[in-house]
């Protein structure tokens, strides 16, 4: 089987993702850049976590969205193409439903830089894509203009998409916005968090 080691990576985030909390049933997606050429694969849509192979996972072409395996790719295969064609340097996204931070992408609030982990996590403040129906072409195009350069990116309505040069860089960064998110809105009850600035921008 070809990328059989990327291909466990795959089915071990997914697994993760959702025993982490960060999802809720087959929601959510996650994907993995090909080293050796112009593919990436992905998990498939629909499919239970718990019970995922390597041979489930899909592999699609980069250039023609083409697809090869024996099940469907995930519905945002649209969402994660664009992400890769759109950023060389992201070799690897998670895409969650979290429950805190679907708080902020209901709000349509974006997450500042409201603690030390989130300046290490995110280049800038976590903004929000405009709303895009699951699985289509506008959501796609929403979500990589309002990632820009970050690493995390909020989606209306929907949740949170994270990047990374591997998929625990991807994974870990879903954990720190959904934990941060709930940092927020806490201090948001009682009174006016003070947010510090990025990294980059601090001598
Ligand atoms: P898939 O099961 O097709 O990946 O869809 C889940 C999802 O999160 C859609 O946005
Ligand atoms: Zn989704």
């Amino acid at each position: 089987m070809q990328y059989e080691a990327l291909r466990n990576e795959v089915v071990e985030t997914a697994r993760s993702m959702l025993e982490k909390g960060l999802t809720v049933g087959t929601g959510g997606n996650v994907s993995v850049r090909c080293p050796d050429s112009n593919r990436f694969l992905i998990t498939p849509s629909s499919l239970p976590y718990e019970t995922l192979v390597p041979e489930d996972v899909v592999v699609v072409n980069l250039e023609d969205a083409s697809y090869e395996g024996r099940n469907v790719p995930s519905i945002e295969y649209h969402l994660h193409r664009k992400v890769y064609l759109a950023r060389p340097d992201v070799s690897a996204i998670v895409h969650a439903h979290p429950p805190v931070a679907s708080v902020l992408a209901a709000l349509r609030k974006p997450l500042p830089l409201i603690i030390d982990a989130c300046t290490y996590a995110f280049k800038d403040e976590v903004k929000v894509a405009e709303y895009g129906k699951p699985g289509t072409i506008e959501l796609a195009e929403n979500t990589v203009r309002a990632l820009g350069d970050n690493t995390g990116v909020i989606m209306a309505n929907h949740g949170i998409l994270c990047v990374g040069e591997n998929l625990e860089e991807a994974l870990g960064r879903c954990e720190v916005l959904d934990k941060a998110a709930l940092t927020y809105i806490l201090s948001l009850s009682i009174g006016t968090p003070v947010c510090l600035e990025p990294l980059c921008d601090q001598d």
